[in-house]
């Protein structure tokens, strides 16, 4: 808990923690979830695939009536790969058995989070790519996903080596997920990862902001409201190493008053990070997957609504702010300045 405010995570010593548990730096090795006989194994709508580490999942571009499409990783897959453009994608997923963070609506059982042995091995990615290249009608891409893959940064780095050492590395496109929480990116790899990243051809990542103001990030996470603004800094951070970047915002929010003025200051500070950077930020609707719904009391019920009035808001801004050409644009069209491969310096 948060040494500072009782019943909120201490995010920090917690991410440490869990880093410990989750990474073997010395072996090379990850603590990858194994979805058999878990909760989230009857929630796969197929059967889980790479002994029990991996399973498939279908991204869909349309979602519920009056939400805005989701592109990703569709388009930017699609788009690094030269595969015509789809509404749906497959994609192989491995999960992390790890995440510093609790929100309310996430469809990850909490015991999936707190790199639990029992429910997760130490692999080395090059097993992990061994299982995916044994997979008969193998996607084209991978997933790496949480948990919080990046309180195990080195997960990507590693893979992508392994990638290339297989010689499929402009094959397959590369796709993992940041809850924006911590600097392990920087503190726990090497320059020589960071310049990996940058370059690597077929990569890209998604960044979640957790909400849309300091009260609404901290009552979808129980994290401290104050890592609201890290979660800005954060991205600024990423957003300068100059690989192909994405983000995903949550609406969910236990209060519905001035919404319009909250989400322009939204927008703003997005803006401030990049003058695009909006529209490379897609909000996803909150839905309740089965651990979900035991979660939900009268306050998170209500937030689900609130999440569409906050959605209109939002979609009103960017009406306002950009041209139809812009909003029209392929997602992982939208140019963003940091957006040129360069070298990781010091400082990034
Ligand atoms: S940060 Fe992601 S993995 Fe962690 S609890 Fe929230 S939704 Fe789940």
């Amino acid at each position: 808990m948060s040494k500072d405010v009782p019943g909120l995570i201490d995010t920090d010593a917690y991410s440490a923690q869990l880093r410990s548990r989750a990474i073997d730096v010395a072996g090379g090795r990850i603590l990858v979830t194994n979805f058999l006989g878990t909760g989230q194994e009857r929630d796969l709508t197929e059967p889980a695939n790479c002994a029990g580490f991996g399973r498939v999942r279908h991204f869909r571009r349309t979602t519920s009536s009056g939400w805005p499409p989701n592109p990703l990783p569709i388009d930017p897959a699609c788009g690094s790969l030269g595969l015509e453009r789809t509404d749906i994608l497959r994609a192989q997923v491995f999960q992390n058995s790890a995440c510093n963070w609790r929100c309310w609506y996430c469809f990850v059982p909490f015991n999936l989070l707190s790199a639990n042995p029992k429910h997760a091995e130490m692999l080395t990615p090059s097993r992990l790519i061994d299982l995916y290249l044994d997979e008969p009608d193998r996607p084209r891409v991978i997933d790496l996903t949480g948990g919080q893959p990046d309180l195990v940064p080195e997960w990507v780095p590693w893979t992508m080596r392994e990638l290339r050492a297989h010689g499929i590395e402009k094959e397959i496109y590369l796709w993992s997920d940041d809850n924006l929480s911590n600097d392990y990116f920087w503190r726990y790899l090497t320059d020589d990862d960071r310049l990996l990243i940058a370059e690597y051809p077929n990569y890209g990542r998604v960044c979640c902001f957790k909400g849309f103001d300091a009260e609404s990030f901290s009552f979808n996470t129980l994290a401290d409201p104050s890592l609201f603004d890290r979660q800005f800094e954060l991205m600024g951070r990423l957003l300068g190493v100059g690989f192909d970047i994405y983000a995903y915002v949550t609406f969910t929010s236990p209060s519905s008053e001035g919404l319009r003025d909250k989400v322009a200051r939204f927008v703003d500070r997005l803006q401030a990070l990049d003058p695009n950077l909006p529209l490379r930020t897609v909000p996803l609707e909150v839905q309740v997957f089965s651990p979900v719904a035991s979660r939900l009391d009268e306050v998170k019920t209500a937030a689900l609504d609130v999440q569409h009035s906050v959605t209109e808001a939002w979609l009103r801004e960017l009406d306002n702010r950009f041209p139809d050409t812009l909003r029209r644009m392929r997602i992982d069209e939208v140019p963003l300045q940091g957006r040129s491969k360069r070298a990781p310096r010091d400082g990034y």
